[in-house]
């Protein structure tokens, strides 16, 4: 866990919690304003980390780059603790969001659990909104999740990427998943990112990167080479999308029944849909424990003994 003063901006603080939370951006001043609210599971502590660096101020905004469960775990906590913030999120999924439509929020289909909360407000590309201190244009970063958007400071030149870029290598890519043109709209947004020239790029999970130092240059090197080898190798892609889900999950719950653990894949309806990506012609429980936990339980990823499976700590 890192906080507190960055060297972005006095105005800016960054709380970044490796991988299960999203990397949260506070964005201070008249209308101080949350990007991005991190997993359920550290619900709370996003509150008081939150409240510590307020001092006494109200929050008055909440923003999501897109709404994974990893970035918007935290915001039903925060309007409970805040209840006048008012929550945007990308325009796609207002409606959604307003429904509570699991399925469309791809809760449902992932696995996921995400505590509910109200949105009032889009996140158009084109548009800006007040944040803090600054204003930040929105830009569509398809390819991740094609509902997801960039936040772009132009003054400063700060981008808050969400998972539209790492400092290495990228996140699922999940429209391929659903049959849509995942890589080509994420290459789309890498060119949004470069036009864009931001000094800082701060990354859905991680630190923030600096231009200053090639860091910017290095991590699209790193996003563009492991898009192109997915292009080429799509299955490989589906059982990459296939680890994570599973890793994601046992990061939330740390331990699992076998059994449970079986009925949760069973029911995860994007599972299925990547092990017909990836071998189709391999039976269901054969392929979930030889293709994807088998590389998992070797590297320490996971363990598992004659009851459980259990997170690990790589
Ligand atoms: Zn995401």
């Amino acid at each position: 866990m890192t906080q507190g003063p960055c060297a972005i901006a006095d105005d800016i603080r960054v709380f970044n919690r490796g991988w299960l939370s999203s990397t949260n951006v506070l964005c201070l001043g008249d209308d101080p304003a949350l990007v991005d609210t991190g997993h359920v599971k550290h619900a709370a502590q996003t509150v008081a980390l939150v409240r510590d660096a307020l001092g006494g101020q109200p929050l008055a905004r909440i923003a999501h780059t897109h709404l994974h469960s990893d970035h918007c775990g935290g915001t039903g906590a925060l309007q409970a603790g805040w209840p006048a913030a008012q929550t945007w999120v990308p325009e796609p999924s207002l409606d959604a969001a307003q429904r509570w439509d699991e399925r469309a929020l791809s809760f449902g289909p992932t696995g996921q659990r995400c505590e509910r909360f109200q949105a009032q407000h889009a996140l158009r590309p084109g548009d800006t909104v007040r944040l803090g201190a600054r204003t930040w244009q929105i830009h569509a970063a398809p390819g991740h999740d094609n509902l997801a958007v960039l936040l772009f400071e132009p003054t400063a030149r700060i981008l808050i990427a969400g998972d539209a870029l790492w400092e290495h290598g990228v996140g699922v890519i999940f429209p391929q998943i659903d049959g849509g043109e995942g890589f080509a709209g994420f290459e789309r947004t890498l060119q949004t990112i470069e036009a864009l020239q931001p000094e800082w790029v701060v990354p859905g999970h991680g630190q923030p990167i600096a231009r200053a130092g090639g860091g910017v240059e290095r991590a699209f090197g790193q996003a563009r080479a492991r898009v192109q080898h997915f292009q080429a190798h799509p299955a490989q892609h589906a059982l990459y999308a296939a680890k994570v889900m599973v890793k994601y999950q046992l990061l939330d719950v740390e331990a699992m029944a076998l059994d449970d653990f079986q009925a949760w894949a069973g029911a995860a309806a994007i599972l299925r849909q990547l092990h017909a990506l990836h071998r189709p012609e391999q039976p269901w429980s054969d392929w979930l424990q030889h293709a994807v936990l088998a590389p998992l339980l070797d590297k320490g990823t996971l363990h598992q003994d004659a009851t459980h499976i259990r997170n690990g700590a790589d």
